[in-house]
């Protein structure tokens, strides 16, 4: 059985623990570098991107993930935790630094503020119609040649992808843990 992380410094950790533990898998909450050892895999929940990074230097664990994600530990970036794991942030706060890990150009917020949050039907690759909700979501403006679209969304202003995979590396928009649909935990647990 794999053991899960969920990186739990800030945001939607209880509800992807909540997802995990549904499916059945060990969940391990990670706030310090030693919880990493042994981790097949790791979420990155939504929350706040900043105060996750600010977290993240202060915890210590910057340093140890930035090397776990370069060996190709799984990771699975939700919302904030897509900005957590991209290579470009757009309106961004001006020190505010990511993995670099994920070949995508993100733009925080880009689907408006929180008061534009929304729900809307997502259709994904191989699992069909699934409930997208979108909170301060960050928009994915471009993604490198290896990354993989497996869901897109049209906002009215054309396609952007909503779901990417890259390698080990998936990315979505959207906060999966907060339906009671697990199918992308365990499409991503399936992968470890
Ligand atoms: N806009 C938030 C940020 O920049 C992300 C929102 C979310 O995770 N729901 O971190």
């Amino acid at each position: 059985m794999p053991v899960v992380g969920v990186l739990a410094l800030q945001g939607d950790v209880r509800e992807h623990c909540a997802a995990l533990e549904k499916i059945g898998v060990e969940v391990r909450e990670v706030r310090v570098p030693a919880a990493l050892e042994g981790v097949d895999g790791l979420i990155f929940p939504g929350g706040e991107s900043t105060a996750i990074a600010h977290l993240l230097n202060t915890s210590g664990l910057r340093e140890g993930l930035a090397s776990s994600i370069g060996d190709g530990l799984p990771v699975f970036g939700t919302c904030a935790g897509l900005i957590l794991l991209s290579s470009k942030i757009l309106d961004g706060r001006d020190d505010q630094w990511s993995f670099s890990a994920l070949d995508v150009t993100v733009r925080r917020n880009g689907y408006g503020r929180q008061i534009a949050s929304f729900e809307t039907v997502v259709d994904i690759n191989d699992l069909g119609e699934f409930p997208g909700v979108f909170i301060r979501a960050p928009k994915i403006e471009s993604i490198g040649q290896t990354v993989s679209v497996l869901a897109t969304h049209d906002h009215g202003d054309g396609e952007h992808p909503v779901l990417v995979r890259q390698a080990n590396l998936w990315g979505c928009s959207f906060h999966p843990e907060l339906t009671i649909d697990t199918r992308l935990h365990e499409a991503f647990v399936a992968s470890l």
